[in-house]
């Protein structure tokens, strides 16, 4: 690790300005220690006291080519001395060919692409969007959905995160959706668990008065809320409950989309298409900010003759607009997306399977592709969590303990509540997967410790 570049008294300086003037997001002011980050690479990064760690989180899901990929950063330079910016209502060549690219890649007639800088910013679009074309203004979303945080999108967003002083938004109505290892609908199969789901759905819809339902908005495979890949039947199901009432389908592919999954967009493993599909994080790894919404012929032929009312100074920006086309251009050039799927079905799918058959703190193990989950219990029949939700402090020790024992294993993981997700880079080796699953190993030891059993 000494020969890593890195140098301990920057990274305390670093630190010190990053305490003195950094409002972090999601963060009590005084609680954290952030770790002063000195450089990245591939599926690694490190910091500046000799750390190195391997990235099974991609951030925050978004790395899916990796750090400081060279066609990407390459791409940057090149449009930074070009034209670095421009404003969004002209004809830049880095947009269009990116709006190409990624029209390309959506199912369907999903061929219009609105761009916007993130992910929140895509969810309100879709929404606005929804709502203009069907002069209605309800919208449904699932309870353990995660859709951003500004207004609209943490409204719509089914989470216990959701601020105190949130009262619930008028005209955003949640429902429940598959989750068989907690099921809403006391189902003890998938196909129950479906067919329970969609006729929970249905009935929301009625009540609820179809007339007045613009969108219903759900992520084609939830992300943050715990990698709950629905049964093969429920989005064809919910697509075909859209078009019964005239309602706007939105899948949000934010955290799904481009190559996660082990296929472009996680909407091809369940043959639908939506309306409106919403995208961000690995359309360009996070490199520069950039989201969008993917629109239907349908939809988009009703702006025609009335104009849009939304965007940003940046939307579209050239910059981010230039490591969108090089980051798809290299995913496609170097087989990316099947790598990922190769990936995640023959060595880490296996591989944790093979860690719940040890570790009794597993209660189950769910994903596909680049996008797996870990639930973690106290109990492997009760399935108690090992923590409770929200759990703070204390409570949140078992947790607390299990992610340090990963970082002290070299590995970086991605914790949620009593989950740890398995998001690495989809460029990551088969090696690196494997040094990988043996960190984990070393901590579900820890974690084990605080079984019933343990
Ligand atoms: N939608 C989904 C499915 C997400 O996972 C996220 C972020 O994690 C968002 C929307 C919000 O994206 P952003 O943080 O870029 O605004």
């Amino acid at each position: 690790p000494s020969s890593l570049p890195g140098d301990p008294a920057a990274g305390a300086a670093i630190k010190a300005t990053d305490r003195a003037h950094v409002f972090h997001p999601w963060a009590a002011q005084g609680r954290i220690d952030p770790l002063a980050v000195a450089g990245a690479e591939g599926s690694y990064f490190w910091d500046h006291d000799g750390n190195r760690y391997l990235d099974f989180s991609s951030g925050l899901v978004f790395t899916n080519i990796g750090y400081q990929h060279p066609k990407v950063v390459a791409a940057i330079q090149e449009q930074a001395g070009r034209l670095a910016t421009f404003a969004p209502g002209f004809a830049v060549e880095a947009r269009a060919e990116a709006a190409r690219l990624i029209a390309e890649r959506t199912p369907g007639d999903l061929d219009k692409i609105f761009f916007t800088n993130g992910g929140a910013e895509a969810v309100e679009n879709a929404v606005r969007l929804a709502r203009l074309h069907t002069g209605r203004t309800k919208v449904l979303s699932a309870y353990r959905s995660y859709h951003g945080a500004t207004t609209t999108a943490i409204h719509l967003t089914g989470d216990p995160r959701r601020w105190p002083s949130d009262q619930g938004a008028a005209g955003v109505v949640h429902f429940w959706a598959p989750y068989l290892y907690r099921s809403p609908f006391h189902a003890t199969s998938e196909e129950q668990e479906c067919e329970r789901a969609l006729a929970h759905l249905e009935d929301t819809i009625v009540f609820e008065g179809p007339g007045t339902i613009a969108a219903i908005v759900l992520e084609t495979v939830p992300g943050t809320a715990g990698i709950m890949v629905p049964p093969p039947g429920y989005l064809p199901g919910v697509r075909a409950l859209c078009d019964r009432y005239g309602i706007v389908l939105v899948l949000d592919e934010v955290m799904a989309g481009f190559g996660r999954t082990g296929r472009w967009f996680a909407a091809e493993h369940f043959d639908v298409v939506p309306d409106l599909l919403t995208f961000a994080k690995g359309v360009n790894s996070g490199y520069v900010p950039l989201g969008g919404v993917a629109i239907s012929a349908e939809i988009a032929a009703g702006f025609e003759d009335r104009p849009y009312p939304g965007g940003l100074t940046y939307s579209g920006h050239p910059l981010a607009c230039a490591a969108a086309v090089a980051t798809i251009t290299a995913m496609a050039e170097e087989g990316v997306v099947e790598h990922a799927a190769r990936i995640g079905a023959d060595v880490i799918g296996p591989g944790l399977r093979e860690l719940a058959a040890r570790h009794p703190s597993v209660g189950e193990v769910r994903g596909l592709g680049m996008f797996w989950a870990l639930e973690l219990v106290r109990d492997r029949d009760t399935r108690e969590p090992l923590v409770p939700y929200n759990a703070a402090g204390e409570a949140a020790a078992p947790m607390a303990a299990f992610a340090a024992a990963c970082r002290k294993a070299g590995l970086w993981p991605f914790v949620n509540m009593n989950r740890t997700h398995v998001v690495p880079p989809c460029t990551i080796t088969e090696e690196e997967a494997k040094e990988g699953l043996a960190a984990l190993d070393a901590a579900l030891s820890v974690a084990d410790t605080y079984t019933t059993g343990g």
